[in-house]
């Protein structure tokens, strides 16, 4: 196995949750991490965590959703810590609704973080991963792919990063580049805390309701995610590329 130290990861919507989690996760594991979300002063905290565990860190305020951010936040990484070749497509929002109370903005919000902001920054990584012959890309899906009442956008866009997935797997292959999918199922995080509030349920009976599905019996944690998407970023996982991996505690697919 090649040592990772000197390669840099770029983790999108690192500032909290399952990115905040992976991002540390890879600094430990030997990567230069560059920390994406909307907001560079926000991503700060993730950085002081990495910089305190005596990892290599940079905080970078974009949002995916737009070109020219997206642009400008990869020339940054490449310039500050140098060329990025494994990124996590991992920021998002939801817009729960029932289809007929769904707005234009719901809709339009959900795919153009998910599903625009993964095609805007893989676009802009990628050659970076061809330069090196190496990359790795991992994009977080969801179980909600499967279909979620009430989430018409976000399981929309999750579906659609499987497909997103697969095609790149295809055409990056010949580069060293693999392209691996993560569906989590309930994971704690202010997503989830989100949710329950929406919804009107008090957040200990939401967890309980949803334990009670699990096969595992328990909830799941960013940790699960930043586990998995360290599996898929190793050397070792080189041979394993358009794959969607469920991370939920039990098959659900
Ligand atoms: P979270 O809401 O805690 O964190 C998401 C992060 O993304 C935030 O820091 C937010 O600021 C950032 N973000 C949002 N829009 C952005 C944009 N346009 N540009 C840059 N950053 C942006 O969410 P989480 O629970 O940690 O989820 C992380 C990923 O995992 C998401 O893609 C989510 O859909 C997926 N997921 C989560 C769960 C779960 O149970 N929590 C389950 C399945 C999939």
């Amino acid at each position: 196995m090649t040592d990772p130290t000197g390669r840099v990861a770029i983790v999108t919507g690192a500032a909290r949750g399952i990115g905040a989690a992976t991002a540390r996760r890879l600094a430990a594991d030997g990567f230069a991490v560059a920390v994406l979300d909307l907001d560079e002063s926000t991503a700060k905290e993730t950085v002081n965590g990495i910089v305190a565990a005596g990892g290599r860190v940079l905080a970078v305020g974009a949002d995916v959703s737009d070109a020219g951010q997206v642009e400008a936040a990869v020339a940054r990484v490449a310039a500050e810590l140098g060329a990025p070749t494994v990124l996590v497509n991992n920021a998002g929002v939801t817009r729960d609704n029932l289809l007929f109370k769904m707005t234009d903005a719901d809709w339009d919000t959900v795919l153009n973080v998910h599903l625009r902001g993964a095609f805007l920054m893989s676009r802009a990584v990628q050659r970076h991963m061809v330069a090196a012959s190496w990359g790795r890309i991992v994009n977080l899906s969801s179980t909600s792919a499967l279909g979620n009442r009430g989430q018409a956008n976000y399981s929309a866009a999750k579906a659609g990063l499987q497909g997103f997935t697969k095609t790149l797997a295809i055409e990056l292959g010949r580069f060293g580049i693999t392209v691996n999918s993560i569906a989590p199922g309930f994971i704690q995080t202010d997503m989830t805390r989100a949710t329950a509030q929406r919804v009107g349920q008090d957040w200990e009976r939401f967890v309980a309701d949803r334990v009670a599905q699990i096969p595992v019996a328990r909830a799941g944690v960013p940790a699960d995610i930043a586990h998995a998407v360290s599996f898929f970023v190793s050397d070792g996982a080189g041979f394993v590329s358009g794959q969607v991996l469920y991370v939920a505690g039990g098959p659900r697919a």
